[in-house]
């Protein structure tokens, strides 16, 4: 049995991170490990605590009933009073009475906090004449930020500061709010210990079944799509397909191009070229470094394509050999996966991902027991996530392309084919020239590195997501021009939301302060950090789906009506983007508490307003 003070269910008083303020919170867990304790706040929010900043309630108890002679109206003076520190006028020192009664005040005022107020107090609320957007004065109530802040914060900025956290005003009219995101310090204290790791408790996917069946759920998905792809009637009908001969399936001279093709993208990401900069602090308040060279590599990549094609290389050789490269992937994704999962074992603790840590080996080798694994300087997800895959899709694209000329006898490739090769290639483009973004996303902050992120960034997208070209090669469909320019406009609407809505996110998160964003309003949030409740996050809570999936029906069009096929894409996002959805709502309620449920009755539909 582990030695703890606390049992799980039992309601005790937690201090406020960074603070001397305590709370009531109830125990969720404990991890033997880490020696922390999870435990939830009144209003939903999730920490995990040490022993020693957790303390029963009776100890509380005591102290109210020493207190208890002061009467409510003192109470309140010397309240409001000692929530103003930066009142003594600044230089003065204090004589050593007024410092002891200072302190008498002060400690008054934490009992009285501990013992009456839950952790959604707002101060001084007897001065508290302000809005939160007409709602009324209770629902101001409802965040820890401004105890932390008045902690941390100087004296005499801390009051106006806390209260220009709490009003929702557009924020050019906020003169000190810079001063209140300069105080980084604040913010990533909160955050480490928001994020400290512990056993993984909720288990996604299904559990460790679901684990262990979409490890083989998915490398059986994209065979069969490939499969019926190269079928004349590609009709869900005729499944199942004819399975080829296992011997068919595999050529050591394209697993050496697969390793080639890998090999050379860690080279070009290894180049010294580039911004160098620094993602979301870790558990431990660490800052990974990453290097943003994508768009160079892709720039390379082209280089090297065209060198190959003018040099009468035959792309092509890629459709001929596709489900051969398509295994060898695979096969190579496995090995990685199992790599990945062997070398996690002797990762500190720390270092694990807060998702993939339940001590099941199947659940953990899913999802990704380690968060970053690096070897030196070398970060694997990072790498994975944006280089070989998406930019192995745009070069199957282009053999696609250039397979359907030579199958066909085209002198040019098909408008279908061109539509679903531009769209998808400005698809790519854009994700490596923003590539900073993606280290605010799910995948490098929440999921480790697994069998998940590995198949999904090596096999699904480049050999999923081309699977409209590849339909194309072998089913050729004429699309008018007029077709084709509503097509076209339909991608350019899905696109500009997806990129508006990830861009404001973005620099929002990167510079809450950042003048651009002025007219925004937000939420405070107990993180410290705000969300947006106007501008596109204010629209739905997931505008950038939004985007993602008319960008997605815009690719499947030009492949006209006749199969459902090359409209796998689009239904498998719909659902891949429903379930993300689900999940990031699941961590934004742990992270955010009252605030996430402010926002969702704000901001009512999730991805598609007035629907869902
Ligand atoms: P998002 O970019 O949607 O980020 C979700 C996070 O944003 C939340 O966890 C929260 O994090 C923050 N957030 C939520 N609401 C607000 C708000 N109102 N104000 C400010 N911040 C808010 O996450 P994803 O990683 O899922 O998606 C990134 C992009 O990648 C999307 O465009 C998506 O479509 C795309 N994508 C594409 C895939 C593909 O296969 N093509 C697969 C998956 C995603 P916090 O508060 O901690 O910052």
């Amino acid at each position: 049995m582990p030695n703890r003070r606390f049992a799980d269910g039992e309601v005790v008083m937690g201090r406020w991170p960074g603070s001397v303020l305590y709370y009531e919170v109830q125990v969720t867990s404990y991890d033997d490990v880490s020696h922390l304790y999870t435990v939830k706040y009144k209003d939903g929010t999730e920490l995990a605590l040490k022993e020693s900043d957790i303390r029963s309630q009776s100890s509380f108890k005591h102290r109210k009933s020493q207190s208890s002679s002061s009467s409510p109206s003192r109470r309140s003076s010397s309240r409001s009073r000692s929530r103003s520190p930066g009142r003594p006028a600044k230089g003065r020192r204090r004589s050593s009475s007024q410092s002891r009664e200072h302190k008498d005040d002060k400690k008054k005022t934490i009992q009285e906090t501990n013992l009456a107020l839950p952790p959604c107090v707002l101060k001084p609320s007897e001065n508290n004449t302000r809005r939160y957007n007409g709602e009324p004065d209770s629902t101001e109530r409802n965040d820890t930020s401004c105890l932390i802040l008045e902690q941390k914060l100087k004296p005499d900025l801390e009051v106006e500061r806390v209260l220009e956290q709490y009003s929702l005003r557009p924020r050019k009219e906020e003169k000190k709010k810079e001063e209140i995101y300069s105080e980084k310090k604040v913010f990533e204290t909160i955050k480490t210990i928001e994020k400290a790791s512990s056993k993984t408790k909720e288990l996604e996917f299904g559990g460790r079944i679901g684990a262990f069946t979409l490890i083989f759920f998915l490398p059986a998905t994209v065979f069969y799509l490939l499969l019926m792809c190269k079928q004349d009637d590609p009709s869900l009908m005729n499944f199942p397909p004819p399975l080829p001969a296992l011997e068919s399936l595999w050529e050591p001279r394209v697993f050496g191009v697969v390793l080639l093709w890998f090999f050379l993208q860690a080279l070009f990401y290894l180049l010294p070229i580039g911004k160098v900069v620094e993602g979301l602090p870790l558990s431990n308040g660490r800052k990974l470094q990453y290097r943003i060279n994508g768009f160079y590599a892709f720039v390379l990549t082209a280089a090297a394509i065209g060198t190959l094609l003018y040099f009468q290389f035959e792309l092509h050789y890629l459709y001929d050999h596709f489900m051969q490269f398509a295994v060898s992937a695979a096969a190579f994704s496995v090995g990685l996966s199992i790599f990945l999962y062997i070398r996690s074992l002797k990762a500190p603790e720390e270092e694990l991902a807060p998702g993939g840590n339940s001590g099941y080996f199947v659940y953990d080798f899913f999802t990704g027991h380690e968060l970053n694994p690096r070897i030196g300087s070398f970060d694997l997800k990072y790498f994975c996530e944006l280089r070989p895959g998406l930019i192995g899709w745009v070069v199957i694209n282009l053999a696609m392309l250039l397979a359907e000329m030579k199958i066909h006898n085209q002198s040019m490739p098909s408008l279908s084919m061109v539509l679903v090769n531009s769209f998808q290639l400005l698809y790519v483009v854009d994700a490596l020239w923003n590539e900073e973004a993606v280290l605010t996303t799910m995948d490098i902050t929440h999921d480790g590195f697994g069998f998940m992120l590995v198949f999904g960034d090596l096999v699904w997208v480049p050999f999923v997501y081309s699977l409209q070209a590849f339909y194309l090669v072998g089913h050729p469909t004429a699309v008018s021009w007029p077709v084709a320019a509503a097509i076209t406009i339909l991608n350019c609407i899905g696109y500009y939301i997806f990129r508006r809505a990830n861009s404001q996110k973005n620099s929002f998160r990167r510079n809450p302060s950042d003048p651009k964003l002025a007219y925004l309003k937000f939420i405070p949030t107990a993180t410290g950090k705000g969300l947006l409740v106007t501008g596109w996050w204010g629209f739905v809570r997931h505008p950038n789906y939004l985007g993602d999936i008319i960008m997605a029906l815009a690719w499947s069009l030009p492949c006209g009506f006749n199969h459902i096929l090359p409209y796998f894409y689009v239904i498998y996002f719909i659902c891949l983007l429903v379930h993300r959805e689900a999940r990031d709502e699941h961590h934004c309620k742990q992270k955010y508490g009252l605030a996430w449920e402010r926002y969702c009755q704000r901001v009512p539909y999730r991805i598609f307003p007035y629907i869902y």
